[in-house]
């Protein structure tokens, strides 16, 4: 068997669970968080950091791999482990949500989707077989279906959208051939619940091994993402695991555990890191702050992280007034520890079940900025 999930065990006060899932490239203990490596590589990291990290999951994107170097050059290198010397397990995405967002330059029809790269302004057509023919090039352990993902609040797009959804759902499903790779299904339906629910039961009807769902975190209200949550993540089958797309603000990670998502990915803590910002168990901070001149502390007290570990604010204040390489680096590798650890507290707390009273202390403990938005339209370069 080349991929599994165990459930190990149901947190009793909310929805949260413990899981395992085994991959030809090793084990993930969920729920986890993915970081993004976009272009074959988690930007400012190399696989060494991410190891050290204890990242057990990267994700990189279709749509930017196809475009350049182009999948067939990866599958000539040995496929996308090899190539980016990383040996742990890989998820990519089916480039849907970057051809989705670059407004203005494409158009769907019920065969695909026909774009124009944001490269050299080059035409292609996105067909669910092409994409399913893409991923296996690329050889990622986990891969995702073809999903049009709509506006969240465009009632009749949602409506339209979501039969493609289904149709492309079953076309990847017949064009998948690696019996190495599992293949999740994409839940949408924006903000719609009947739409949501619609969805869920038709892609579990195709029996997937695992679900994502799709279409969050793109312009929606929180209430709104934990409603759409509330309601489609108990349709989906215990047994398989679900995988919320594009969702990695502590606090969303800390909400969605609590309603059943074992999965996440997002690029937020290392495009914070890259503008200067930090995520801290209060909160956010900004680097470039003149408060952080002369302090000699360390960005968090008592985090475990190198940056922390060696390195006080007025440093990384200095590195990135002085642009200097180093800053990014450092900033990003602080950002995804905090995401990577906070999920081993999560896991932990669900083992010794105290989950809910860790979220509650987490949650009281930090400071919300109410954006991150990945908004459709605004993201060609990629989650
Ligand atoms: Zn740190």
């Amino acid at each position: 068997m080349y991929f599994g999930f165990s459930l190990l065990q149901t947190d009793r006060s909310s929805h949260a669970r413990l899981g395992q899932i085994t991959t030809p490239h090793g084990q993930i203990a969920t729920p986890a968080f993915a970081p993004v490596g976009t272009q074959a590589t988690v930007k400012a990291l190399d696989p060494r950091d991410l190891h050290e990290l204890g990242a057990e999951l990267i994700l990189s994107n279709t749509y930017h791999l196809y475009l350049r170097p182009g999948a067939d050059v990866v599958a000539e290198l040995g496929g996308l482990h090899r190539f980016m010397g990383w040996d742990g397990p890989i998820l990519t995405d089916s480039g849907g949500f970057q051809v989705f967002s670059l407004a203005g330059r494409r158009t769907s029809g019920d065969e695909g989707v026909l774009f124009r790269s944001h490269i050299d302004g080059s035409q292609h057509l996105f067909t669910p077989e092409l994409v399913m023919r893409v991923q296996e090039e690329l050889g990622a352990d986990i891969i995702m279906c073809l999903d049009e993902c709509a506006e969240p609040h465009d009632r009749a797009y949602n409506e339209q959208a979501l039969a493609r959804t289904h149709a492309w759902a079953a076309r990847c499903l017949a064009a998948h051939s690696r019996a190495d790779q599992a293949l999740f299904g994409i839940v949408q339906g924006g903000i719609w619940a009947d739409l949501r629910q619609q969805s869920a039961e038709t892609l579990t009807a195709l029996d997937f091994p695992g679900y994502a769902i799709g279409g969050l975190s793109v312009g929606e209200s929180k209430a709104e993402m934990h409603a759409m949550l509330e309601v489609t993540a108990p349709l989906l089958p215990a047994d398989k695991p679900r995988y919320l797309m594009g969702v990695g603000a502590p606090e969303d990670l800390v909400e969605g555990v609590a309603r059943g998502i074992d999965l996440f990915d997002c690029v937020l803590p290392t495009r914070l890191a890259r503008n200067a910002a930090l995520f801290t168990r209060q909160g956010r901070i900004n680097l470039r702050n003149a408060r952080f001149e002369r302090d000699p502390a360390p960005a968090e007290a008592g985090c475990g992280c190198y940056t922390c570990r060696h390195f006080s604010l007025a440093y990384l204040h200095h590195l990135f007034k002085a642009q200097e390489l180093l800053g990014y680096r450092l900033a990003t590798i602080h950002n995804v520890h905090l995401l990577v650890e906070l999920m081993r507290e999560i896991r932990g707390a669900i083992a010794e079940g105290r989950f809910a009273a860790m979220k509650e202390e987490f949650l009281a403990g930090y400071r919300v900025i109410p954006e991150e938005r990945r908004g459709l339209g605004s993201s060609k370069e990629g989650r």
